[in-house]
């Protein structure tokens, strides 16, 4: 690791400088935690296509795709065009524009919902849809998977990424606040429970009969690297909310517009509320909470508060537009979802072929390595992972100008439309140059909480 930070270092003097200048300023140099980098970040100062530079001018092969939010990738022409045209009409209007109803009926019908508020990010989404949830059913709890995140607020900063010490029983996980500043009567009503096992959740939700509100998952968890969950799992959840009276909200931040029809369509479960953001606006902010019929009626002046300045302003709703209408289309989807295929064989194939211990998930348009001898299937085997062997395989791809994926071990890559054959030939062309140095058993640990 210590010649991989060496060799970093040589690369990029001028992010180091620029480090030293952004941190009298803003904490670790960076605005947000998910960004920082050991020794130090490095600043980006330009993207197109699938290529990124940095402040030094190294150029990068892009698959973190800014975790996800670039499906369509850098800077594509038809969006560039699009907001060009658009901030020429104005960028916000303090009114809705006349445009956005067809953008709402968009994602209603792409994703089979019946009414949508448009908010700016993420961790709004899931914010408001908590609170409408609670508001719809009357009831106080929410409960979230052990590893899941749904952003930065303090209702479900709870059981993020705990390490086993603080995370309590494997079956009945405690409501681990994530960091300080969190009030206990907020993170106290935050119920956690491990993903993919559904007799579990049915014990810890049936002890809560008349409480639970919601039940918020990841369809498919993508911030425990990428987990397909168990062909029963989430039929089960759907009838034990429907049993206890409780919603069932799919965050379908990541997954919404990595599939055609969200993580929903993937698996065939219906939710009753759903959370949308990233690259439904590809690079642009704007997120969505979207809901089956009568849900959203109570939101309303002196009913439930639902309010932003930057809600669907024009210039995301244009991206969001381009985005689902002429860039993530059926076919550029199947297109991205054959290339992931081939990058996904060739990481099993190089690593059996170097002898390298590592489980690789992937499907759809996303995959991940984990250097782990177990499956990952929770956060518990998560734990298992070889989080420095995670680090030391990013840092060695950095160092060749890959960006394999999203960074640390919980997160995974992204094939965008803009991706090619010959990109991915080149990703595994690194990665057979680096496999040798990624052998030996794995040893758990090293994975820290990033939050
Ligand atoms: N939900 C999920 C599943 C996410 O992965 C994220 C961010 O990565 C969020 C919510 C929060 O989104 P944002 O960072 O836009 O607030």
């Amino acid at each position: 690791m210590a010649a991989a930070y060496a060799a970093y270092q040589r690369r990029t003097p001028r992010s180091r400088a620029l480090w030293e200048r952004a941190r009298k300023h803003a904490p670790l140099g960076v605005h947000s935690n998910y960004r920082y980098l050991e020794p130090y970040p490095f600043y980006v100062r330009r993207a197109k296509g699938t290529r990124l530079w940095d402040a030094d001018e190294n150029e990068f092969l892009d698959f973190n795709m800014a975790f996800g939010s670039l499906q369509s990738g850098h800077a594509h022409p038809r969006l560039v065009a699009a907001l060009q045209r658009q901030l020429e009409d104005g960028s916000i209007y303090g009114y809705e524009w006349d445009e956005t109803p067809s953008v709402a009926e968009t994602i209603c019908r792409r994703y089979s919902m019946d009414q949508v508020r448009f908010s700016t990010t993420g961790l709004e989404a899931t914010h408001h849809a908590i609170r409408m949830a609670r508001a719809f059913t009357k009831r106080t709890h929410v409960l979230k998977f052990e590893g899941g995140y749904h952003g930065s607020h303090d209702s479900l900063l709870v059981g993020v990424k705990p390490p086993l010490e603080a995370a309590g029983p494997p079956l009945r996980p405690r409501s681990a606040p994530a960091g300080p500043g969190l009030l206990a009567e907020v993170t106290s009503r935050t119920i956690v429970a491990p993903f993919n096992n559904l007799a579990a959740v049915r014990d810890i939700v049936r002890a809560y009969p008349n409480d639970v509100a919601a039940i918020i998952v990841e369809p498919i968890p993508m911030n425990m690297g990428f987990i397909l969950p168990d062909p029963d799992f989430f039929p089960g959840l759907r009838a034990l909310c429907d049993e206890v009276g409780a919603l069932l909200i799919f965050d379908e931040v990541k997954t919404g517009a990595k599939y055609l029809h969200g993580g929903a369509g993937r698996l065939g479960v219906t939710p009753d509320m759903m959370t949308l953001g990233k690259s439904i606006a590809c690079g642009i902010p704007l997120s969505a909470i979207a809901a089956r019929p009568g849900i959203l009626d109570q939101v309303g002046p002196r009913k439930v508060a639902h309010a932003g300045t930057y809600n669907s302003n024009p210039l995301a709703m244009t991206a969001c537009r381009v985005s689902l209408e002429e860039i993530l289309t059926e076919e550029a989807l199947q297109r991205c979802s054959q290339l992931n295929e081939k990058l996904a064989r060739g990481y099993r194939e190089i690593f059996d072929d170097a002898h390298v211990i590592a489980r690789v998930a992937a499907d759809g348009v996303s995959g991940t390595v984990f250097f782990s001898d177990h499956d990952v299937r929770d956060w518990r085997t998560f734990l298992t992972v070889d989080g420095e062997r995670s680090m030391l395989y990013y840092y060695l791809c950095l160092n060749q100008g890959v960006i394999p994926s999203g960074t640390g071990p919980d997160e995974q890559w992204t094939v965008s439309v803009q991706h090619t054959d010959a990109d991915v030939d080149h990703h595994l062309e690194v990665l057979r140059s680096i496999a040798p140095q990624l052998t030996g058993a794995p040893r758990a640990g090293e994975i820290e909480e990033s939050v």
